[in-house]
């Protein structure tokens, strides 16, 4: 289904009606859905796929619920105040200023930051309650920045779907299957295959969409509102190489996430906002670049003898941050030499931890002899032989790299840097990086083999002979995080900060107010479900627009000016 124009289309007779109509059936379309029909509104779903689930289909589905109830029956307090300073603390840690009301914020970003804590637990337990998402408490997981002052609820704020295995990585499966399932018992219409191309505006008002579906175009009515959760733009690169300050290849959001309410919210007049910001992760350089569906981020950087070292062979970052951290490091510009010096890394490792750590767990690049492909994975007798197949491997992909080629001493500096990294990892103490050092790290340590007694689990000395192992890496998105700006109850605003009557907007499709941030596991799913009820509850209130011969006249909405402007 290709991109058609996104110019709005006006009055015309509907093929469908309902009180709300959702675009999109993933991690914010679905709960959007689900609270909108427990509303008492008759609900149609667009999706564009063929099946449910977006990118949370491929998630873990961790979703981060701040002062949750089982946070309050365990007594551990999560006070509203230490909430939003260590959420705006690092949103915006250049304007963050415990003293102001808005700690440094702006209005329109603290008072979203403000819902996420009102609604997240009120939302997951209704999702909980009517069996749409029941859900298993980890107690345990520390948030990503849980050393920092200002957060005094480290552990407890994360929930992952009960059904999920233990590792959690199919979450996602288990969350979209049960939320499906909730969806078609309680009568929501979905219709699959259904991209919506542009808004229907009538008097100012939107009061529906037309889609392109197996049958051509079908104009779908809103009497109520649309509400867009259609992702973020990770497979659009126009909108990725004019909007994102990042040059990521693409990344692991669902394939069919381009970017459309960017293109169909600008054409009715919403402002656009935090579109340089995305929610990012490492990612196979190979996987990024040929756009496969199923690349995974790599969410756990397994292997404790294993290192990173760029295109001279010299160890550059700390191989365990939290996936949205390590990211950043690909995209660090060289002024002096004007280009980005480490776009694409090389991760080594050596034969125990090819045996210790190898997994078909998704994002890992140690895989075992089974399962997983292992196409990415270049093996060298000695570090002469691994410089070789880098090289050449790496030669493959110069035309996207900007012509990435390794340094002529590649192999000699990586012997140096291993040297230097074994030496640290006798120690447990990696003076260069920190590696190990936070807890957040051992969340990201994959599987290694305990030994006893060593006070770094995250390092062990890598083989003085090989076989050696490497794999070429790269920064890219789990999704992007700009797009039209919306309320806290998802009304997405002109110009004026006025909302479009009748237009909604959740989830990765508009500007989240995390900004920089990737405050904790699960801390895109949290605050999506906390917006789908924002949003649901707020479109029910609409005033019914009319249905009259099938076309919908609209109520003549007033325009307000808001608060939190
Ligand atoms: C491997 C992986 C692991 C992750 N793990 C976690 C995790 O544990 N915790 C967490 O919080 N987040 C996680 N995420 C991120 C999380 O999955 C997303 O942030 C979340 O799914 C976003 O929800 P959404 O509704 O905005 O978008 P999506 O879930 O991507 O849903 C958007 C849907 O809209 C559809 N669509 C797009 N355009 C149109 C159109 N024009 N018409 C109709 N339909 C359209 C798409 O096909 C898609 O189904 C992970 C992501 C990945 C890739």
């Amino acid at each position: 289904m290709n991109r058609e124009s996104a110019a709005p289309a006006g009055a015309g007779a509907f093929d469908a009606t309902a009180d709300i109509v959702v675009v999109g059936g993933g991690g914010g379309g679905l709960p959007a859905a689900l609270f909108s029909r427990w509303n008492g509104d008759e609900v149609i779903l667009l999706e564009k796929a063929e099946q449910l689930g977006g990118t949370a289909r491929k998630a873990a589905f961790w979703y981060w619920v701040p002062n949750n109830v089982r946070m309050r029956e365990a007594g551990i307090e999560d006070p509203e105040e230490d909430f939003l300073r260590y959420a705006a603390r690092l949103s915006r840690p250049q304007q963050y200023d415990p003293s102001s009301p808005t700690l440094g914020l702006s209005e329109w970003e603290f008072a979203q930051i403000r819902a996420i804590y009102e609604s997240a637990s009120p939302a997951a337990e209704l999702l909980a309650e009517r069996d749409a998402l029941p859900y298993r408490w980890c107690e345990a997981v520390p948030d990503y920045w849980a050393e920092l002052p200002e957060d005094r609820a480290p552990i407890g704020r994360v929930f992952v779907p009960e059904g999920a295995r233990e590792s959690m990585s199919d979450g996602g499966l288990v969350g979209v299957a049960t939320m499906s399932a909730a969806a078609e018992r309680d009568g929501v219409d979905i219709r699959l295959r259904h991209r919506v191309q542009r808004l229907v505006i009538v008097d100012g008002a939107v009061v529906g969409v037309e889609a392109t579906g197996p049958q051509g175009t079908v104009r779908v009515g809103a009497r109520k509102a649309v509400i867009f959760a259609s992702g973020g733009f990770t497979h659009d690169p126009e909108l990725r190489a004019n909007f994102l300050s990042a040059p990521a290849y693409g990344g692991c959001a669902a394939i069919t996430n381009e970017g459309d309410f960017v293109r169909i919210g600008s054409a009715a007049g919403a402002q656009l906002r935090n579109m340089n910001q995305a929610w990012m992760c490492p990612v196979p350089l190979e996987s990024a670049v040929s756009r496969d569906p199923s690349l995974s981020g790599m969410f756990s950087v397994a292997g404790d003898s294993m290192l990173f070292v760029d295109k001279t062979g010299r160890r550059v970052v700390n191989e365990k941050l939290p996936y949205n951290e390590l990211a950043q490091m690909f995209f660090q510009w060289d002024p002096l030499r004007g280009e980005y010096p480490y776009l694409v890394l090389v991760q080594v490792w050596d034969q125990r931890a090819q045996e210790n750590s190898a997994s078909d767990e998704y994002g890992r690049l140690i895989v075992g002899s089974t399962g997983a492909s292992d196409a990415h994975v270049l093996r060298g007798e000695t570090l002469e032989e691994l410089e070789d197949a880098v090289r050449e491997r790496a030669a493959k992909y110069a035309t996207v790299t900007g012509g990435l080629a390794l340094a002529d001493d590649w192999a000699d500096n990586l012997r140096a840097s291993i040297a230097r990294f074994n030496e640290m990892a006798e120690t447990g103490v990696d003076r260069d990086f920190g590696r190990g050092e936070r807890a957040v790290q051992q969340l990201f340590n994959g599987d290694v083999r305990e030994e006893p007694g060593r006070t770094n689990p995250t390092m062990w000395p890598l083989s003085a002979s090989g076989p050696y192992y490497a794999a070429l890496v790269t920064g890219g998105t789990l999704d992007t995080k700009g797009g039209p700006k919306a309320t806290p109850d998802g009304q997405v605003v002109d110009d004026m900060d006025r909302p479009i009557p009748g237009l909604y907007g959740v989830g990765n499709c508009v500007a989240s107010p995390s900004a920089r941030a990737y405050w904790a596991g699960g801390a895109t799913l949290g605050p999506i479900i906390a917006f789908a009820y924002r949003a649901a509850n707020a479109a029910t209130k609409e005033q019914q627009r009319t249905v009259s011969s099938s076309v919908l006249s609209s109520s003549g909405h007033d325009r307000e000016e808001l608060a939190w402007r």
